[in-house]
């Protein structure tokens, strides 16, 4: 029978990040969309606007990979309870007290997400927002981009809104 505290026994369970498989990893987001930081999470409360929905997730793990947020937590495999694509975000806020600790707010358009951080992940906390701002500002110049396609008269392929010649039948589109 170990000598600590119960009370110590309990931090220990809360702090200890539970594992994640990355094997079962690679089949849920793909090899083309990799992980760029997992952090410990105390909770993620999920407020969609249908508020009856609304559900807290306790000692999960936050996942930014290139495309998303994965709130997830390692049951017998990986469980994803949140799934969040970056170009779906419309405001997002990292906000770091001393009373009220560290705090990740994200807002789409149907719903918010809280997520609380542990101060002994502060590092990582920080880590997260730089990483974060990189990502979404790939997100929404990659997303202007998008938007600024448009068809080509001649085959009817997606093209860049710049182009001269189209890059699938090579005709002059300009
Ligand atoms: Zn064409």
């Amino acid at each position: 029978m170990s000598k600590k505290s119960i009370g110590k026994r309990l931090s220990d369970f809360f702090l200890a990040p539970p594992e994640i498989d990355l094997e079962d990893l690679k089949e849920l987001i793909g090899e083309d969309d990799p992980v760029l930081i997992k952090v410990p999470t105390i909770s993620c409360t999920h407020k969609p606007r249908a508020w009856i929905d609304r559900n807290a997730f306790f000692r999960t793990i936050l996942m930014l990979t290139t495309k998303r947020v994965l709130i997830l937590k390692n049951s017998s495999r990986v469980n994803v309870l949140r799934d969040i694509e970056l170009d779906t975000i419309t405001n997002h806020k990292f906000a770091s007290t001393k009373n009220k600790g560290l705090k990740l707010e994200i807002k789409t358009v149907d719903a918010e997400d809280v997520i609380m951080f542990h101060q002994q992940y502060k590092k990582e906390f920080e880590e997260l927002s730089r990483k974060f701002e990189e990502v979404m500002k790939t997100t929404l110049e990659l997303s202007i981009e998008e938007r600024e396609t448009f068809f080509c008269m001649y085959c009817g392929v997606k093209i860049p809104a710049a182009s001269v010649f189209c890059s699938s039948c090579g005709k002059k589109v300009r």
